[in-house]
């Protein structure tokens, strides 16, 4: 079966990283959240005092070259986590803090310009499936399937807030409302790559599918696309 490059793009909250987790195990593939390596150059930021390093173009820049971002496997885990300079904040990325200011740093020309370069680089080869918000468009425009994902608002809130109360994160569905359309509308109307269904984009709306009819309609989407696979 050849490999292809697979995006997988949309609105904050839709279940892409679980689709694409599950087609990455399905079909063998690395698979790369891009978002969690915006979330970590956030949390790094909220660390150091973020509103200081924001202010100036240069401290951002000096500020980027420190960051070393990877995603390495963790034992009992079936997908890799991501490392912050060698340590797995897989969990503290999702926190409130890091979801309320991550939507501000990955608009900053200089953020988005070191993530495409690493994230180009991390998904070089075939046989690799990345999920974020300009994934189709400006990271690889030329993946060979290329997914727009979308549910109704309500019930991405409600799915969120569900997912962050299993992994016993405290919080409100009001806060997790207020967050996920504040993150869409900064996301679609920001200057650098704002999210964008790339035109040969196919959508995928999954507020009434099941995980297992998702992963069935990519996985047809991909049979269709190569009568050899
Ligand atoms: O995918 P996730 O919700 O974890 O992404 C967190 C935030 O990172 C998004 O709301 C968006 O601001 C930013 N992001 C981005 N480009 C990507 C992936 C994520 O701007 N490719």
């Amino acid at each position: 079966m050849k490999k292809i490059t697979i995006a997988v793009d949309g609105y904050s909250s839709c279940g892409k990283s679980t689709l694409a987790k599950a087609l990455a195990k399905k079909l063998g593939y690395k698979y790369i959240d891009t978002g969690a390596m915006y979330r970590a150059v956030t949390l790094y930021l909220l660390r150091l005092g973020a509103e200081k390093i924001l202010a100036s173009a240069s401290l951002i820049a000096s500020t980027l070259r420190d960051i070393d971002l990877s995603f390495r496997m963790t034992p009992g885990k079936e997908t890799s986590e991501i490392h912050l300079n060698g340590e797995n904040v897989e969990k503290e990325i999702r926190s409130m803090p890091v979801a309320a200011l991550v939507s501000r740093v990955s608009a900053v020309k200089e953020v988005r310009k070191r993530m495409v370069e690493l994230q180009k680089e991390m998904g070089k080869g075939k046989g690799v499936i990345l999920d974020g918000r300009d994934i189709g468009t400006v990271v690889f425009p030329d993946a060979e399937l290329k997914l727009f994902m979308t549910a109704d608002p309500e019930i991405r809130v409600r799915r969120r807030f569900n997912e962050l109360k299993a992994k016993g994160i405290n919080i409100t569905v009001d806060e997790v409302r207020t967050n996920v359309s504040a993150r869409d509308y900064e996301d679609t109307h920001r200057e650098e790559s704002p999210l964008l269904k790339a035109p040969d984009a196919v959508v995928l709306d999954n507020s009434f599918l099941s995980e297992e009819q998702q992963l069935e309609f990519a996985v047809r989407l991909l049979e269709n696309q190569d009568p050899d696979r």
